[in-house]
């Protein structure tokens, strides 16, 4: 599977750009900010994008959407239980001392287990609640991309609207976890690691 990941935005995501090597169908997954170098990485690659899959709508996440979402034509993809993050990213983001965000428009659901196809592979949907009610992980040959519900070392935040401890650390042992040991684990923030070593050694999964 083709993954390039693309920094972008003042808190440092990870944009995600995932594709088939076959028919080059592509995927991206959080474009917070740079959409302007995002399309132009497409491009670059010789990529045909047919959606736009977030793991959450935290306003870092979501602020390059509108502008790839009007370029190419292709839908944004969420689950419906962090609308209402959508809903108030502006405030979010001020709140941070960052600009407010142009507001991207929904155009499908997605819910756990589901499959989403491109090209010739497979997307499954993780519902994996905590970090926020709707975050998800997407799997695909032996790649999860899991947004801030898990980093390397470290858990995400859940101090935010809708977050709760329990349910991440739950969501991560009972949905990632069985994933497997060799699984490469794709965080929102910071470098990949995989499965075996959060077992391992990260604090917070003790
Ligand atoms: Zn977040």
């Amino acid at each position: 599977m083709i993954i390039k990941n693309i920094v972008v935005g003042p808190l440092e995501v990870n944009c995600y750009i995932i594709g088939c090597e076959e028919t080059k169908e592509a995927a991206i997954i959080d474009p917070g900010d740079n959409a302007e170098e995002i399309i132009s990485t497409i491009d670059k690659e010789g990529l045909n994008p047919k959606f736009i899959i977030n793991t959450h709508a935290h306003f870092d996440h979501i602020g390059g959407v509108k502008a790839i979402q009007d370029h190419f034509k292709i839908d944004f993809i969420l689950h419906k239980d962090d609308l209402f993050l959508v809903e108030n990213a502006s405030e979010q983001a001020t709140s941070f001392g960052l600009n407010p965000i142009p507001k991207p428009e929904v155009n499908k659901y997605i819910n756990n287990g589901e499959e989403i196809t491109l090209g010739n592979k497979s997307i499954t949907v993780i519902h994996t609640p905590g970090h926020s009610p709707g975050c998800v992980c997407y799997y695909s040959d032996n790649n999860v991309f899991v947004g801030d519900t898990l980093f390397a070392g470290s858990v995400g935040r859940t101090d935010l609207p809708g977050g709760s401890h329990e349910t991440l650390i739950n969501s991560i042992k009972e949905r990632l976890f069985p994933l497997g040991d060799n699984t490469i684990v794709h965080p929102g923030h910071g470098p990949s690691t995989t499965i075996e070593n959060e077992k391992a050694h990260n604090p917070f999964l003790k």
